[in-house]
């Protein structure tokens, strides 16, 4: 992973103390937000499909349940790791507080190449996961959804086997599943559509023209093909993408219907082999420094650090992904005036209707699309401004404003709580 070695939790620490000393908290107060609640390491079997037994690292990380049930996604990548899990799971708390549903934070993962996998092994895979998952997951204590790696499908395998594990069909205890067992309609695109209602509002704020803007997206997953796709709609003008194949350039703005077509129907959905006219070929790296006036990372954690922060020359960075920009890249972009809208508010939209999936599958009662996408854009916009709002009034970024709110709504929450027994 880029970066060199930045270790994601001590970012995502040293975050939340400044935010907790700006606030004016005791260390008392704020001390147990810096430790996740419960860690699970498992290590998980599989008889491969030549035969071989392979055990594979995975993780399931609480790291809070003051505000409500502990709620995060699981990634299936070659690169995950407990550092990586916990600052995942530590981030999950505080999106939710910014956007004020009633959860904590939780994230997991297993160490593997979904795909080089085939069906059968990374079923039993998630099946296995699971059930050594299944003692610390549920409803009411902990609901996983997709991430990295990680899709409906593999969301149905898990609502299934705890539904087996537990006798009866408990559909509440994961979302983003298929709609056919009680996913929520617009789940699938609710992460990338928060992205492109909060591009929207970075540039009303900003008084940039929708029309003609240009914007790259990293990352061409369910995060940044949607929000390519519907920002493209709406007449910006995307002219770079990427995935980890690499990326491609159009001057003139990409096809990204055509894009997003080809990735569809090539095997492993990569962007490699995309050709079309006045289209060029170019890296990640060259991507992250295309002229364009916005940027979206949508890939992984770290991809704007100190090493190439400089080179940047967007002027808005809207964090589609978790993590994106190491802390030291933030300052250095900070100096160069570009705006960062954070992860934990940019890419709210996915746990919002993941909480509107839950709230149905608890009360058997679903809604319309038009509906949850309604309700979605209500709390992406309300969210920004009480963001920008506050950063105003602190003289402060959006990233630290988000955690001024954040921060205050987690602490406060355990302070009405208290300390047990
Ligand atoms: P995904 O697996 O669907 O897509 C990931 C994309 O990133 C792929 O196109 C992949 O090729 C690309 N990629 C991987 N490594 C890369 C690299 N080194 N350089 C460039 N591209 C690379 O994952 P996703 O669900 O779209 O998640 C993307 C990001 O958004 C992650 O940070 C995730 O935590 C975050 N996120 C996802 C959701 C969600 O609902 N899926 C919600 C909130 C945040």
């Amino acid at each position: 992973m880029s970066g060199g070695g930045y270790n994601p939790y001590e970012n995502m620490l040293s975050i939340v103390g400044n935010a907790a000393e700006r606030l004016g908290y005791q260390q008392c107060e704020y001390e147990a937000i810096k430790y996740p609640e419960r860690e699970l390491k498992v290590s998980i079997p599989v008889y491969m499909d030549d035969g071989r037994l392979q055990v594979f690292e995975g993780y399931r990380i609480q790291h809070s349940t003051s505000r409500g049930p502990a709620k995060g996604g699981i990634r299936f990548h070659p690169a995950v790791n407990l550092d990586e899990v916990k600052a995942l799971a530590a981030w999950m708390t505080f999106k939710c507080a910014v956007v004020n549903i009633p959860y904590g934070g939780a994230k997991g993962g297993i160490v593997c190449d979904p795909s080089r996998l085939s069906e059968r092994e990374l079923r039993h895979l998630t099946r296995r996961f699971t059930a050594m998952i299944a003692p610390m997951i549920g409803p009411e204590q902990d609901i996983p959804a997709p991430d990295v790696g990680t899709n409906a499908n593999i969301m149905g395998w898990i609502m299934d086997t705890y539904s087996m594990l537990k006798g009866h069909c408990v559909p509440g205890v994961v979302t983003g599943k298929p709609v056919e067992i009680g996913g929520a309609l617009g789940r699938g695109e609710a992460t990338g559509r928060g992205v492109m209602l909060t591009t929207l509002n970075i540039l009303r704020e900003l008084k940039i023209p929708v029309k003609g803007t240009t914007a790259l997206v990293q990352g061409m997953g369910n995060v940044g093909s949607t929000a390519a796709k519907l920002l493209h709609r709406e007449g910006v003008k995307i002219t770079g993408v990427s995935d980890v194949s690499g990326g491609v350039f159009a001057e003139e703005g990409l096809d990204i219907p055509d894009v997003v077509r080809y990735l569809r129907a090539k095997k492993g959905n990569l962007l490699s082999g995309y050709e079309s006219a006045k289209v060029r070929h170019i890296t990640n790296e060259e991507l992250l420094a295309a002229k364009a006036d916005i940027l979206i990372p949508a890939a992984l954690e770290n991809q704007i650090h100190k090493g190439n922060a400089k080179s940047v020359q967007a002027k808005v960075i809207v964090e589609g992904a978790n993590g994106p920009t190491t802390l030291d890249a933030d300052e250095i972009l900070q100096e160069k005036g570009v705006v960062v809208v954070p992860d934990i508010l940019a890419n709210a939209g996915g746990v919002v209707v993941s909480y509107f999936e839950w709230v149905q599958n608890i009360q058997s009662l679903y809604w319309t699309e038009e509906y949850v996408n309604e309700h979605l854009k209500q709390i992406m916009d309300q969210s920004f401004e009480s963001v920008v709002q506050i950063a105003k009034e602190n003289g402060v970024s959006l990233r630290m404003g988000a955690y001024l709110i954040a921060v205050k709504r987690v602490v406060e929450a355990k302070k009405l709580r208290g300390v047990w027994p």
